[in-house]
C-alpha cells in the first residue's frame, strides 16, 4: 500500500461555518474527551504521532455531533478523521441497531475503512461489520453498532427489508467525489431516506471539491462546518 501521507507538507486550510470548535494540535489534547483505550490505540498500538490537518480540525467537530464537509487530498488520513470521533461517541456496544453508517464507493475502500475502525477500536466493545465480505444474517443488523458498506450492497438490503437504519445517529458519505463520479446518487438518495432518525449527524468527505459534491452537501447537511485542506478545485 502506498503511503502518500507527508506530515511535513502543510496545505492551505480554510474553515467555514458558525461556532467552529477549536482544532486540536496533538492527539494528547483529546485526553479526557475520548476513551483512554482509543488514545492508546492511536498513539501506542498504531503509532500515529501527530494528527494530520484534516484530523486536527474534524475530530473536535464530530465529537460535538456537528454536520461536516471535509475536503483534503488523498492520503491525508480522512478515515481516522471520522473514525476516531465516531468510535469515541458510540463508546460501547448497545443493542439498538446500527448507530453509525459509513458508505464507501468501492469494496476495497470499504475494507480498508473497516480495518482502520478495527485498529482504532481495539479493546473497545463495539460491533463493526463490513457488508462487503459477508452475507447479512437475519436480525444481524440489529446487533451491530457500525456498518461499513458500498452503496449497492446497502440498498439491496434496504429494499429487502433486511436492514433497519432508523437508529443511525451518524452517516458518513466517504470519498463523495468518487460516489458521485461512479453514478451512485440514486443509491445515496435511498440511503438518506432510510436514515430516518432526526438526530442524525451527516458527514461528507472528499478528496476534491467538485460542484456536485458541494451541491450534495448543500442539500444534505444541516448547519455544516466546511473544512478544506489543500487547493480546492474550482
Ligand atoms: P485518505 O482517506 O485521506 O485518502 P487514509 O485515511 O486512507 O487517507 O490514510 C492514508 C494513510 O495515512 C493510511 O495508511 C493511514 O494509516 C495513515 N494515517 C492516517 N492518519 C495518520 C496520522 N495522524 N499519522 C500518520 N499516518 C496516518
Ligand atoms: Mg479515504
Amino acid at each position: 500500500l502506498l503511503k502518500m501521507l507527508s506530515q511535513d507538507q502543510i496545505f492551505k486550510k480554510l474553515v467555514y461555518g458558525v461556532d467552529i470548535p477549536d482544532p486540536i494540535e496533538s492527539f494528547e489534547k483529546l485526553t479526557g474527551k475520548i476513551p483512554k483505550q482509543v488514545l492508546d490505540n492511536i498513539l501506542i498500538d498504531i503509532g500515529y504521532q501527530t494528527p494530520t490537518q484534516i484530523q486536527m480540525q474534524t475530530i473536535p467537530i464530530l465529537l460535538k455531533d456537528r454536520d461536516i464537509i471535509g475536503c483534503a487530498p488523498t492520503g491525508t488520513g480522512k478515515t481516522a478523521a471520522f473514525a476516531i470521533p465516531i468510535i469515541s461517541n458510540l463508546k460501547f456496544h448497545k443493542k439498538q441497531g446500527c448507530r453509525a453508517l459509513i458508505v464507501s464507493p468501492t469494496k476495497e475502500l470499504a475494507s480498508q475503512t473497516f480495518r482502520e475502525f478495527q485498529a482504532l477500536s481495539k479493546g473497545i466493545n463495539l460491533k463493526i461489520i463490513a457488508l462487503t465480505k459477508k452475507i447479512l444474517q437475519p436480525k444481524e443488523s440489529e446487533n451491530v453498532d457500525i456498518i461499513i458498506t458500498t452503496p449497492l450492497r446497502l440498498v439491496y438490503y434496504i429494499q429487502n427489508n433486511q436492514i433497519n437504519l432508523s437508529s443511525a445517529t451518524c452517516l458518513v458519505l466517504d470519498e463523495a467525489d468518487k460516489l458521485f463520479e461512479m453514478g451512485f446518487l440514486p443509491q445515496i438518495d435511498k440511503i438518506l431516506n432510510a436514515c430516518t432518525n432526526s438526530k442524525i449527524t451527516r458527514c461528507l468527505f472528499s478528496a476534491t471539491m467538485i460542484k456536485p459534491v458541494e451541491d450534495m452537501a448543500l442539500t444534505v447537511l444541516r448547519n455544516p462546518i466546511k473544512v478544506v485542506i489543500g487547493i480546492p478545485n474550482i
